[in-house]
């Protein structure tokens, strides 16, 4: 048997983040990526207090806090009619649940994160390393490469992404595709026509689409990201989503909504897909993380957040298990470990997202002045939507609204509509 404990299928943000928070906790890992070398797209992410103040624990926070930027408010607004329906104070929310609410670009974390595990003594690094073939035998895993490596271990963790290989070994599902597409980007600020200000993320919620627009890298990127419902794809067309159709639909929203749409990067757009969500993640020794568990469409934007809180929770359990040979039962125990932390609450978030980007895109009238009503009669300091997500609300912090940890199930959360 290798040396290896755990072999990581992937090292995107959720493997990588995974394997930093396992070798810490003294566990070998070995992670395979199938790319050249470990990257990420050009785009921004979003990182809520549920995961800033995870993240801070594990040392990485400060890190990236130097290349984020953190945001004065959360805006919704109306696409087509300009008008600002609601926000989060992103600062009040910081206090109230104890971790800021940072945004950055993609390739700032990833970066962070590899650069912390190529320091790691415990972890083993490989690009060019595509895994097309895996087995259980039941007191190991074995598994093998496009180019005829072959690398065995204890576990196996799949965190190869949306269309991921290992899945296909504990569930018989596909992506579900949601018909809409996203193009995103973040490119240096004085190239974008921008009429928001840059302390703000902002969510314009239109008819069937919505573009949101945030500062990273300190501020001198600004990324956008513009998702829309395609109707070449309800119409059965191969080539869906395209640019000529992205004009077309946004053409008809406020100023403020068209003149970011020129700016966008034409070359790449992403079919949006998520997964339903599954009742257990692992068979044997094989276990899944990130969005090869529970990828989400990304209205909460939470899926790469959401993998970073697996790694967490797999840290927390497997190294119970020792440095020697880690007995079935004994794995089963902590997988079992895991999943109670990891699988519901993922799935809720799932199933959340869907919820969230059917009230973001209603496109019949009723509905939308129903939408745009309730969202401005809001209170600012409301917290009901969200306290299930980024809570527990820290203790002196509550301003007598619920307390998200306990009134969770009382609050009527997207999860619960
Ligand atoms: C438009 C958009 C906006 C988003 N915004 C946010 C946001 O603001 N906040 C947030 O938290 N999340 C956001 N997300 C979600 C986030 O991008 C994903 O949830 C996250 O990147 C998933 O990370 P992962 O490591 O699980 O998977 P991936 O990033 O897909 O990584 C999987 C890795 O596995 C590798 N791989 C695949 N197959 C194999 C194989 N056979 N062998 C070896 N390696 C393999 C891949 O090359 C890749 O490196 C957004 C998503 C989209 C599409």
């Amino acid at each position: 048997m290798s040396a290896d404990q755990v072999i990581m299928v992937g090292g995107g943000i959720g493997g990588l983040g995974a394997a930093l928070m396992l070798a810490r906790e003294g566990v070998k890992v070995r992670v395979l990526e199938r790319a050249p070398e470990f990257g990420e797209v050009g785009a921004g992410l979003q990182l809520a207090p549920n995961i800033t103040r995870m993240l801070d624990e594990v040392g990485v926070l400060e890190k990236i806090l130097p290349m984020s930027v953190k945001p004065r408010r959360l805006v919704f607004m109306n696409a087509k009619t300009g008008e600002e329906l609601s926000h989060l104070d992103l600062q009040d929310a910081e206090r109230r649940y104890g971790g800021p609410y940072i945004v950055l670009h993609r390739s700032d974390l990833l970066n962070a994160l590899l650069e912390a595990a190529q320091a790691e003594e415990n972890i083993t690094l490989h690009t060019d390393h595509k895994v097309t073939d895996i087995e259980d035998t039941s007191d190991g895993v074995v598994v093998r490469t496009a180019d005829g490596d072959e690398y065995t271990g204890q576990l196996l963790l799949g965190a190869d992404g949306l269309h991921s290989v290992v899945r296909k070994e504990i569930a018989d599902d596909e992506p579900v595709p949601s018909g809409y597409v996203a193009y995103r980007g973040a490119v240096p600020v004085e190239d974008v026509d921008r009429r928001m200000g840059m302390e703000d993320v902002v969510v314009w919620m239109g008819p069937g689409l919505h573009l949101v627009q945030y500062p990273v890298r300190a501020g001198k990127l600004y990324n956008q990201v513009a998702v829309f419902r395609s109707q070449e794809f309800l119409d059965g067309k191969e080539d869906w989503g395209t640019p000529e159709e992205l004009d077309r639909t946004y053409a008809d929203m406020c100023e403020p909504v068209r003149v970011a749409i020129p700016s966008l990067h034409r070359i790449n757009r992403w079919p949006m897909a998520d997964r339903n969500p599954l009742p257990t993640w692992t068979k044997g020794r094989i276990s899944l993380l990130g969005d090869a568990a529970h990828a989400m469409l990304q209205y909460l934007a939470q899926g790469a957040g959401q993998s970073l809180l697996d790694g967490a929770a797999l840290a927390r359990a497997l190294p119970t298990l020792g440095n020697g040979q880690w007995d079935g039962d004994a794995l089963a125990g902590a997988l079992r470990q895991y999943e109670s932390e990891r699988v519901a609450a993922a799935g809720a978030v799932q199933s959340t997202a869907r919820v969230w980007g059917d009230i973001w895109h209603v496109d019949s009238y009723v509905p939308m002045v129903l939408r745009d009503e309730a969202f401005r009669r809001r209170d600012t300091y409301d917290y009901h939507l969200v306290d299930w997500l980024y809570g527990p609300v820290r203790a002196g912090a509550d301003d007598g609204a619920d307390d998200g940890a306990e009134s969770a199930a009382e609050v009527p959360t997207p999860a619960h509509a």
